[in-house]
């Protein structure tokens, strides 16, 4: 926190010549940080908003094509009818979005803050 002697001081060196221009210099630069604080909180909301929703995405579609085999899970050989799987999606032609990952993450950790032994599948 500037104390507003201190910031008047800092316009008027930033500003040079201070021929009583310090004011002025001052409310310009409030005015110019408010709109800079603005624009900031304009693009963290819009870039929280599509995150947001991005991961809502993830959370009703989780899967989409597997990239290697383009969703097919099995390559073709070029001679007859033979394929075999894909190894990245072990055949199934999905893949975890990275979106449901971190969906998947949140849920784990929130799950591990309520401190319940839900599943008991420790060995
Ligand atoms: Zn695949």
């Amino acid at each position: 926190m500037l104390s507003p002697s201190a910031t008047s001081t800092l316009a008027a060196a930033t500003h040079g010549s201070g021929q009583g221009s310090a004011l002025v210099g001052l409310s310009g630069e409030l005015a110019a940080t408010a709109h800079t604080i603005a624009q900031a909180a304009v693009v963290a909301l819009i870039v929280t908003g599509v995150a947001a929703f991005y991961l809502l995405t993830c959370l009703v579609w989780p899967f989409g094509k597997c990239r290697r085999c383009h969703g097919e899970g099995k390559f073709k050989s070029p001679l007859g009818s033979a394929y075999r799987h894909c190894g990245r999606c072990r055949g199934s032609g999905l893949r975890l979005r990275l979106g449901r990952h971190v969906v998947n993450h949140i849920r784990a950790t929130r799950g591990a803050g309520t401190n319940t032994v839900s599943k008991g599948n420790k060995k």
